[in-house]
């Protein structure tokens, strides 16, 4: 047999090498600013255009390159930063692997203009699928400026594979901010689509993290400092009250190196344990300074996820720290010790029987009634009754059976018990309805019984409700007496400026989109002052991951987030009142069976089902 191995041409190696090192746009941006930074630039620019898929271009102030270098850096492993296999283990640049350039060009219009310090003209390359189209002396300014045009323009799989441009755009951001914020003593610039996203001046990393993230971050956070041996950890966390719904702000920087490192993230998320709300996560910019030689970069390509010689340690070391700073800086609650003893009820008054008060009363007058339902943990109910859903059947709550406190007042085991007891006597009654393990509520039908999920059932409830007022633009929106100013950063307040119009088609009213934040001057009439926050917060996690391209979709997914979000939950007492609209609003639905999220509402179980089970 003839021999048929043979090596590959460069250009095919080159973008089978491609395929690893650029993934988006935002890898070709990531390359680019790396390169800029190991080029000791003092000042970087990024433009972009359609989410970096037309254009992408770097422009720096630093060393610069050689006619021939200039030539050379775009060859398979041409790199200037290491030599020796030895280098690996002291590395203090970004870039090591002389991949990238070759990489980007196998796949891209490449352009690049670059000019030492020394010399007085400079080099004009371009290079379309890794062949040099041009090369000419060019009069220059001192550094190199890179253009990518046409990404993936050569491999039109990869090219499809692309999400939108609003996508894409948001990745290269992120990047642009781990870079920013792992070099604040640089200044730069970043132009989308002709205007200026961010121009961030030298800083230190406080004010760097403040230029980015809006003005309000300032106090939000609180400093991180601590130094052993084997590491130095230096930056902020976030203050616990501003735990975000989204995951966005969680940043750990290894020796200048953003890097992603699911464990040590738990090792912080720990210290933050029990002080923020559920579904939140802490917020958090650590730079931690570690031995180049007890840390392996290189077991990825794009170099994000690292190895750490003693990773116990450092999970260690990070925590206390964390915990540390949580405490010292007093984000920790004080213990209360000047709460008034006569405000509590001692516990062996627990079992005693209630006697009237030896004075004369209007015994029809209970200014109590209310805060005792609060204090058998109504509270959450209380809040999605101001939400007015059940309102519509005001009337019921009057006419409702003594029963409705009782039912209240009992555990969910015992509320079990009290369905049996009742539906022996009265089966059939018309509109019964029981909460079981305050997560289902069961009624009767002629057949049998439902068994109905409170939490999904309700979700289809707002989310058809919500869908209504969108698509007839009828929403109603309830004026904020004063104007709320939510902060967001400049990534978060992008997502809202995009989905805007269909936010103010449920009812949402802006004042004002400045450069942190919002003013919301409307809200719709489901959602309360309080929980605003929290709703656009929701919004933006849900919608930072994908925002949809046409507004169909767009509507569907904020009618989807709405009600997730605003639905009541699983563990929330219900009353009579509100289980019979929530019953009856569900069957009004236009589908009834399934959640927005395609999960069962109810299950029936018939005569039948029950006969079967006593043979
Ligand atoms: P690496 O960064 O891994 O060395 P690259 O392919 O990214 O590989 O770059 C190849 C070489 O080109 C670099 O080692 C460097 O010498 C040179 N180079 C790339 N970008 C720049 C730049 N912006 N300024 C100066 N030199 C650069
Ligand atoms: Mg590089």
């Amino acid at each position: 047999m003839a021999d048929i191995i043979r090596l590959l041409p460069d250009h095919v190696a080159n973008q089978i090498a491609a395929g690893e090192v650029v993934q988006r746009p935002a890898s070709v941006v990531k390359e680019l600013l790396e390169n800029a930074i190991d080029a000791r630039s003092t000042e970087i620019k990024l433009i972009v255009k359609d989410g970096g898929k037309t254009l992408i271009q770097v422009v720096d102030n630093g060393t610069g390159m050689s006619e021939t270098d200039a030539r050379f850096s775009f060859e398979r492993h041409a790199t200037s930063k290491i030599q020796k296999a030895e280098d690996l283990f002291n590395l203090h640049t970004k870039g090591f692997r002389g991949e990238a350039l070759a990489s980007i060009a196998a796949i891209a219009h490449v352009e690049m203009m670059a000019r030492t310090d020394g010399e007085e003209v400079g080099t004009h390359i371009k290079i379309e699928g890794s062949k040099v189209v041009s090369q000419e002396v060019a009069v220059v300014p001192k550094g190199t400026s890179l253009l990518v045009k046409n990404l993936f323009f050569n491999i039109p799989a990869r090219r499809n594979f692309l999400k939108s441009d609003q996508v894409e755009l948001r990745h290269i951001t992120d990047e642009f901010h781990r870079v920013a914020l792992a070099h604040p003593n640089i200044a730069f610039c970043f132009y989308n689509n002709g205007s200026e996203v961010f121009n961030l001046p030298v800083a230190d990393f406080k004010k760097r993290i403040v230029h980015i993230f809006g003005r309000k971050t300032n106090e939000k956070l609180v400093p991180v400092q601590e130094e052993t041996q084997v590491l130095k950890v230096t930056g902020f966390i976030v203050r616990p009250e501003f735990a975000k719904k989204s995951r966005g702000e969680q940043f750990f920087f290894a020796n200048n190196r953003f890097i992603k490192s699911p464990y040590l993230h738990h090792a912080v998320a720990g210290a933050f344990d029990g002080l923020i709300r559920q579904g939140t996560h802490p917020g958090y910019f650590l730079r931690l300074e570690i031995d180049p030689a007890s840390i392996d970069i290189n077991i990825h390509p794009t170099k994000t996820e690292v190895k750490f010689d003693d990773e116990h340690t450092l999970y260690a070391i990070l925590k206390s720290t964390v915990k540390h700073s949580l405490g010292q800086f007093n984000v920790i609650p004080a213990l209360d010790f000047e709460q008034d003893q006569n405000l509590e009820t001692p516990y062996n008054y627990k079992d005693k029987e209630a006697r009237m008060p030896d004075v004369t009363v209007d015994a029809s007058f209970n200014p109590f009634t209310e805060a005792k339902q609060k204090n058998k943990g109504t509270t959450n109910y209380t809040k999605t009754s101001a939400r007015g859903w059940e309102n519509l059947y005001g009337g019921l709550e009057v006419n409702s059976p003594p029963v409705q406190h009782s039912n209240i007042e009992f555990e969910s085991e015992t509320v079990n018990s009290t369905i049996f007891d009742l539906d022996k006597d009265a089966p059939d009654v018309p509109g019964t309805t029981f909460q079981l393990r305050k997560k289902y509520i069961i009624t009767t039908i002629k057949s049998g019984m439902v068994v109905i999920n409170q939490s999904r059932a309700h979700q289809r409830v707002l989310y058809e409700n919500f869908l209504k007022n969108i698509t007839i633009k009828e929403a109603i929106s309830q004026q904020l007496l004063f104007p709320l100013t939510l902060n967001f950063s400049t990534n978060e307040l992008h997502i809202l400026k995009e989905i805007k119009e269909s936010l103010n088609s449920v009812g949402f009213v802006f004042e004002r989109i400045h450069t942190d934040g919002v003013e919301v001057k409307g809200v719709p009439v489901l959602v309360s002052e309080s929980e605003v926050q929290m709703v656009m917060e929701q919004l933006i996690a849900d919608f930072q991951l994908e925002i949809p391209g046409d507004s169909f979709s767009q509507s569907d997914m904020l009618a989807k987030t709405l009600a997730k979000t605003l639905s009541v939950k699983t563990g929330e007492v219900l009353d009579e009142s509100s289980r019979m609209s929530l019953v009856n609003d569900l069957f009004a639905c236009k589908e009834t069976t399934l959640s927005p999220f395609n999960k069962p509402t109810y299950i029936t179980i018939t005569e039948n089902d029950i006969e079967r089970k006593f043979i």
